[in-house]
């Protein structure tokens, strides 16, 4: 059964600006479900209707089969069994670790409250800390006090607003484990928001590319990255090459400036016109066989890869420069003549080019 459900839900703010417009989608009990986009599209307030810290202006909200919001019912955010960590963490700064995780069970008895937040505490790997106040932790370790005191009364639903925005580098790759693991050993089901394609791809169940309020999107990792709906979600998701062409005649290619493209599967038998295909990358692969003939333009070398801008048919003004990406051992510079092939599965058709 569907643990979240929004449908057709509206919320534009006094100043007159649509938050979020007509929002509809369905989040499964115990998946991890990820709101991502850009700044301002409407991530955080999705969190806050949800959490019932917003109204909406139109539509429905429904946890666990129960409406929260809309069609003249309203929960208030305590009494929607939602525990919530927030961009800053929102810590209780006069309150010791033990406190700020038990707070959410202030109405069991001392001698419960005690036990559940020490269970908690070692959950997030602070066993040791309780007696520490918030300014004597690290980032890291401030957004697990965060997110245990957000698990401690057992939410049906737990939502985290940028959860690893305020982590250096290093400690938000191993926060994202972490933070999976932690989720899952719980079961609760979670919906997290961040502007970070790397966060969302690495945690998710699945995501929803959001822009300007609407989605663009909704799908696994794996789906997203590799098909991308439209030339938004190509560009925010990774990088990406837009190229336009008309299909052959087998159906099996699209015909560019740049050569055949093979797609995979051949899906659009019957249709005519051009066509704008996203290409990865990495869609494209230096081999001496390769039917496509490019001069490289630059090479940018990163260590566990190299970006290269490849000029593509190579000296003519017409070439179209294409974003390669290649293997660290090889070894290139720029004016090298390549020969490369395309990889189907790192191409896709994202929409009809209208004339
Ligand atoms: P995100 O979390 O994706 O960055 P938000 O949900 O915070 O986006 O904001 C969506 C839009 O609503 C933005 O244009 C923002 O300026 C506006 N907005 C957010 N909160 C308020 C508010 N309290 N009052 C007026 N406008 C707001
Ligand atoms: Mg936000």
């Amino acid at each position: 059964m569907d643990q979240i459900q929004f449908s057709g839900v509206k919320k534009s703010y006094r100043s007159g600006q649509t938050a979020v417009d007509n929002l509809s989608f369905q989040v499964e009990k115990g998946e991890i479900y990820t709101l991502l986009g850009p700044s301002g599209c409407g991530k955080t307030t999705t969190l806050r209707l949800l959490a019932g810290f917003e109204k909406p202006d139109g539509g429905q909200i429904s946890i666990a089969g129960n409406v929260m919001a809309g069609a003249g019912y309203w929960v208030p955010p305590e009494k929607r069994g939602v525990g919530m960590v927030f961009q800053n963490y929102a810590l209780f700064p006069h309150l010791d670790v033990a406190r700020n995780v038990a707070f959410g069970l202030r109405n069991s008895p001392p001698c419960v409250r005690a036990g559940r937040a020490r269970e908690f505490i070692d959950l997030v790997g602070l066993s040791g800390f309780e007696k520490r106040f918030p300014h004597e932790l690290s980032g890291g370790q401030q957004q697990r006090v965060a997110l245990a005191r957000a698990l401690c009364p057992e939410p049906l639903v737990i939502l985290l607003d940028e959860p690893f925005s305020n982590l250096d580098a290093d400690l938000r790759e191993t926060m994202r484990g972490e933070l999976k693991k932690i989720i899952r050993s719980t079961g609760a089901t979670a919906v997290l928001v961040t502007h970070d394609q790397k966060d969302a791809l690495a945690i998710s169940d699945r995501i929803m590319v959001m822009q300007r309020g609407s989605i663009q999107q909704q799908g696994d990792p794996r789906s997203i990255y590799l098909s991308p709906a439209n030339q938004f979600v190509a560009a925010f998701i990774g990088k990406s090459n837009i190229i336009t062409g008309r299909l052959s005649a087998n159906c099996r290619f699209i015909e560019t400036d740049i050569g055949e493209i093979p797609i995979n599967p051949p899906h659009l038998k019957g249709k005519n016109g051009a066509f704008r295909l996203s290409i990865r990358p990495e869609g494209f692969e230096l081999a001496d066989d390769g039917p496509i003939t490019g001069r490289i333009n630059t090479v940018n070398y990163l260590g566990s890869e190299q970006e290269c801008l490849i000029d593509v048919p190579p000296d003519t003004r017409e070439s179209t420069r294409l974003l390669v990406r290649v293997g660290p051992g090889m070894d290139l510079s720029p004016g090298d003549l390549v020969r490369m092939k395309v990889l189907p599965c790192l191409v896709a058709v994202i929409d009809k080019k209208t004339p």
